[in-house]
């Protein structure tokens, strides 16, 4: 029994609300720690049980048919602090776009382009997120990590972490990254909210907006440099395509959005036929950007397998 955690617990809880496709069923149990103290108290509590984290849910496909994983949320851990003048250390379930507006009161530049990212700071160092030529990878120093499988709390140097395309030590070995610190540069404020502007312009136009159309942002990861798999999309013909109520976004075809009351299935029917159609027509085996959480129809495994990296 977990009785004595002061982490909010909830069961059989509704996991859609918390992604920003609003898409999934019900999680057996759902934490919400208020601190990282809390975080430790739920790991030993949960001792083997496999855990699942969630920040901002702007990256992943909840599945339909619920999830088994005990799901840890982190959006209650939001405390930063500067360390330097010019160098801040924040938690996990801070939201990007909120730290990029902090830096920029204090006219540090290096994390604009988190300005329009939807998601959380661990959920960003974690995907190694990145936009316009701006990446995590470029100002991070370091990061501490709890390791999920041995319960050891450590700090990984930028060199550990081995931050790639979408990808990292993190995810792939299991760590929930407790927080970040980051240098950056000084500049003039001016300058740093012409390229936030920037980035938030460049969205609205070429994006679909978040709040009528939820979707997950780019299904897949660009196959190399240079070549963008939504304009391959589109030049296939995909913006009509649809399965369900998951259709590809008329905005950008690597794009996927929820129409309704779409299911984990839509979209993975729709992201079959995506991966299908690029690589018969270019030879391209896309690799899915947007992760898989929860428990998967037998359907839904097959196609998934095409595009994970396990
Ligand atoms: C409209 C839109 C536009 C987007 N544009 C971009 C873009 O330009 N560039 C870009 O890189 N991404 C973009 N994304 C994708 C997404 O917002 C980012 O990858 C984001 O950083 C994910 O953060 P999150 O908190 O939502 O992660 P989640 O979706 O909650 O999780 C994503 C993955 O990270 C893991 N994770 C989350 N927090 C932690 C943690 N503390 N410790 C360990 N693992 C963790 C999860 O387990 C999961 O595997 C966009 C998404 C949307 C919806």
């Amino acid at each position: 029994m977990n009785t004595r955690l002061k982490a909010k617990k909830l069961e059989n809880y509704p996991l859609k609300a918390h992604t920003t496709l609003k898409i999934g069923g019900n999680a057996f149990e759902v934490y919400i720690p208020g601190s990282v103290e809390e975080i430790y108290e739920i790991k030993n509590s949960l001792q083997n049980e496999r855990i699942a984290v969630v920040g901002q849910g702007s990256n992943i496909l909840v599945s339909s048919q619920g999830v088994r994983e005990r799901v840890v949320l982190t959006q209650n851990l939001k405390n930063y602090d500067f360390l330097d003048e010019t160098t801040v250390k924040a938690e996990c379930g801070i939201k990007s776009w909120n730290l990029a507006r902090i830096l920029l009161e204090k006219n540090l530049s290096g994390l604009e382009f988190l300005v329009g990212i939807p998601g959380s700071l661990g959920g960003a160092v974690t995907m190694n997120s990145s936009a316009h030529g701006q990446a995590i990878e470029n100002s991070i120093e370091c990061a501490e990590v709890l390791d999920l499988e041995t319960n050891e709390v450590r700090t990984l140097c930028k060199p550990d972490l081995k931050l790639g395309y979408r990808n990292s030590f993190v995810e792939k070995n299991r760590h929930l990254i407790l927080n970040a610190t980051f240098k950056l540069q000084k500049d003039e404020h001016k300058q740093i909210a012409q390229r936030m502007d920037f980035h938030v312009d460049y969205r609205r136009e070429k994006h679909p907006a978040l709040s009528m159309y939820p979707n997950a942002g780019s299904t897949f990861r660009n196959p190399c440099p240079g070549v963008y798999v939504g304009k391959l999309l589109e030049e296939l013909g995909a913006r009509k395509w649809q399965e369900g109520n998951a259709s590809i976004s008329d905005k950008h075809c690597n794009f996927i959005v929820n129409k309704g009351n779409a299911t984990s299935l839509d979209v993975s029917r729709l992201m079959y036929k995506m991966h299908q159609s690029v690589k018969q027509a270019h030879g391209y085996d896309l690799i899915a950007e947007i992760r898989y959480l929860g428990v998967p129809t037998q359907e839904e495994k097959e196609i998934w397998d095409q595009f994970t990296v396990h």
